[in-house]
């Protein structure tokens, strides 16, 4: 299953993509699911449900009213735009991208032995075609990340690396922009990484059984056009089965829970001369077999 969240003017609908078209799925099932979080609540049965239906759909069905309609950039919302927790993310977590920060900082070029925690606070989330504005009073070195962005399915605690994935729902694309000025100046990363609209996600959540095993797939970032960043999830240090098992020993995930898995070298801050957005900038964010997402980079309206 592809599933997004749509708004054509009544508020955000949760909708699954057939092709070029959305289906409804509380329409489809009669009374619901409304929210992929709803849907992520109701659990696995509740999930198999929705898939079966959805497989029943046949090409006959595709003009039936309030049930489909054609697939459209500007009606995509982030899949869940107001997350229950904080965005959890890995920083870190791929040895260039590692690399090129030591270097950078004249640091120690020995990898993490642990992950790196931290979180981006839920108003960040924004839609995957959304604008981004960008105050340079507040900063004036927003940088891009490209990550793979997994939702927790069916939380738990201690959970073993093994099962691991059996918690996944399905996986996203997020970007997790950063103001470089703020993350450095406060020491914790919180602020810096929490500006309104600084968590593009979508346009898609894709159900696991849809993309390959492992999840060794390419993930990429583009400034008008230009790749900046290149690289694979293989590439990972600490993998999805091990961050689910690590961060779980500490504290129960629960259902919609979301993680940010780590974004690859190439981001703006270390590149030589340093690279920050600006205004018209347009970022398409990528990974293979989910989507691409594409914001543009605005000026924010000074009072
Ligand atoms: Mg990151």
């Amino acid at each position: 299953m592809r599933y997004l969240t749509y708004d054509v003017g009544q508020g955000p609908r949760l909708g699954a993509l057939r092709g070029d078209s959305i289906i409804d799925i509380g329409q489809l099932m009669g009374n619901g699911p409304t929210s992929l979080l709803e849907l992520i609540q109701a659990g696995p049965d509740r999930w198999k449900a929705v898939a079966e239906r959805f497989a029943q759909v046949k090409d006959s069905d595709l003009n039936i009213a309030n049930l489909v309609l054609p697939y459209d950039e500007k009606i995509v919302l982030a899949p869940i735009p107001r997350p229950l927790k904080n965005v959890l993310c890995l920083g870190r977590n791929y040895y260039k991208h590692f690399l090129e920060g030591a270097v950078a900082r004249g640091e120690d070029e020995k990898p993490p032995e642990a992950p790196i925690y931290f979180t981006k606070a839920t108003t960040s989330v924004t839609g995957p075609f959304s604008q981004i504005e960008l105050d340079e009073t507040v900063t004036k070195k927003l940088d891009w990340e490209v990550e793979l962005g997994l939702i927790i399915g069916v939380g738990g605690r201690k959970i073993s690396k093994e099962t691991a994935l059996d918690h996944v729902f399905g996986y996203t694309v997020i970007n997790d922009l950063s103001a470089r000025d703020l993350q450095f100046k406060h020491l914790q990363w919180y602020k810096g990484k929490s500006l309104d609209g600084s968590c593009p996600m979508g346009p898609v959540v894709v159900t696991p059984d849809e993309l390959p095993t492992p999840l060794h797939i390419p993930l990429r970032l583009r400034v008008n056009g230009v790749t900046k960043q290149d690289a694979n999830t293989g590439q990972m240090m600490f993998d999805i089965a091990t961050q689910i098992s690590d961060i779980s020993v500490a504290l129960t995930l629960e259902p919609g829970d979301i993680i940010s898995t780590g974004t690859p070298d190439g981001v703006g801050a270390f590149a030589n001369p340093p690279e920050f957005l600006k205004p018209g900038d347009i970022m398409e964010t990528e990974v293979e077999g989910i989507g691409v997402m594409r914001n543009e980079i605005v000026a924010a309206p000074q009072a």
